[in-house]
């Protein structure tokens, strides 16, 4: 990308392209073969108890060094069933790989396990699923939500025989992999060809456009089904709270990643000359990078904290400069600069901490320039998912549950981002639906008489 391309808010289809493709590309054969060669089959692998799946790394990439694409895929998909689009989206760098031997001084290079893990998924025999379905069991689970938390633990349990409805509010499952994640992470419709690989595993029936009204369907559906799956996201964007926030030109980001990740023509979605995203996580950076790919002149992150604090990491952070996206830390909003309703600026205040840690305002203003601002300070659960009284709820406000999944009702699980256990990342989520179908199947067993 260059940065006489991006000046222009209609560039050609040629650097769109360019801009939106693959961020990391597929390794060769021979590439995957020399990199699985690095591998020094660690005893006690801390690559494997870095993963939140637990994936025996070791297992898979010994199967890629002799050839066994099909037996590497299959460790793999063992524990984590969606193996192929955390390959693409998981920051490795922060998980499996940083803890890779090879990590360590003097060589500080691990091996690329992340693209190995994409390299056997894409190259396993796709002609049969490498799962069979148990005898059917004659129980049934309502899964609410088509996010990795939900098909994890649909394709878990349809596995072990059971019977499973999955509830999605969207006209396509996939959740934030289908629509919040920037597109050339998940290029080429990869969220939806994983989809069909899950459900071939038999016994899953999807009911997109299904919304459910937590409030009023939860206490009927944990009659209708003998266990319920709550795997709902986190819904609604949290506000910063300053007077003008919903004036024009003032947007959520998860939204304007959904239109970027559903849109047939690049070219024709808006683009902004100046634009400012408030917030530091990955959010931020995807829609802030996006930005600058699809033409923007100038794109900045402003944070409230250090850069240290952002929960983007270093990796995230440098692919967003490399991307031409400014990042400013110790800013936090303080108003919106408008003239006859249209937005051009952002006020910010300086901070600090004290030794204490606590973010202090410093009392310096600053005005950045904006015609766009996108609001990526994260997101939280609507309150009428606890009206019931039933579902109890943690002190952040997210589902309450045990170390099982398990929430305050009886039959009813919960996973991914709505609950609380400080854990958010994709691979996260589908480490909770694949440990919360486990508990259910052990609750859906015939009791021992
Ligand atoms: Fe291989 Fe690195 Fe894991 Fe050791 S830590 S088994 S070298 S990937």
């Amino acid at each position: 990308m260059t940065s006489k391309d991006i000046r222009n808010h209609r560039m050609s289809d040629e650097v769109y392209q360019e801009n939106f493709s693959d961020i990391k590309p597929p390794l060769s054969c021979y590439q995957a073969n020399m990199e699985a060669s690095r591998c020094l089959y660690c005893h006690d692998a801390p690559c494997i108890s870095a993963c939140p799946t637990g994936i025996n790394i070791p297992s898979f990439i010994h199967r890629i060094a002799d050839h066994n694409e099909d037996g590497a895929a299959r460790v793999i998909l063992e524990e984590n069933i969606l193996g192929g689009s955390c390959a693409r989206v998981c920051p490795t760098e922060v998980l499996c790989e940083q803890a890779c031997v090879r990590n360590h001084s003097p060589e500080c290079k691990p091996v690329m396990i992340g693209r190995l893990q994409r390299y056997a998924i894409d190259h396993r025999q796709k002609a049969a699923h490498p799962f069979t379905r148990a005898q059917k069991t004659g129980r049934n689970v309502a899964v609410v939500g088509a996010g990795p938390a939900g098909l994890a633990c649909a394709h878990k349990l349809a596995r072990l025989g059971h019977d499973i409805t999955v509830f999605d509010a969207h006209s396509k499952p996939g959740g934030l992999n289908e629509y919040g994640i920037a597109a050339y992470k998940l290029v080429e419709d990869y969220a939806q060809e994983e989809i069909r690989f899950i459900f071939e595993i038999g016994g899953i029936n999807l009911e997109t456009g299904s919304r459910i009204d937590l409030e009023k369907q939860l206490p009927d559906l944990t009659i209708q089904f003998d266990a319920v799956f709550l795997a709902i996201g986190l819904g609604s964007a949290k506000a910063i709270g300053l007077p003008c926030e919903q004036s024009r030109g003032i947007q959520e980001a998860l939204g304007t990643i959904e239109t970027i990740r559903q849109t047939k023509n690049l070219a024709e979605l808006p683009v902004a000359a100046k634009v400012v995203v408030i917030g530091g996580g990955n959010t931020a950076i995807d829609v802030a990078s996006q930005m600058r790919r699809l033409g923007a002149d100038e794109v900045t992150i402003a944070y409230r904290r250090g850069l240290q604090q952002m929960s983007a990491t270093h990796h995230e952070q440098s692919f967003a400069k490399e991307s031409g996206v400014r990042i400013i830390p110790w800013l936090k909003p303080k108003g919106f600069e408008t003239k006859a309703g249209q937005l051009h600026g952002v006020r910010f205040v300086k901070t600090t901490q004290d030794s204490a840690g606590q973010l202090l305002e410093t009392g310096e203003l600053r005005v950045i320039p904006a015609d766009r601002v996108y609001k990526a300070i994260g997101q939280t659960l609507t309150a009428e998912c606890f009206s019931s009284g039933k579902l109890a709820r943690s002190q952040n406000g997210k589902i309450r549950v045990d170390d099982q999944f398990r929430t305050s009702i009886g039959n009813v699980w919960a996973g991914g981002d709505c609950v609380d256990n400080g854990e958010d990342l994709t691979v996260h989520a589908v480490q909770h639906g694949k440990l919360a179908a486990e508990a259910i199947n052990r609750f859906l067993q015939p009791l021992e008489v």
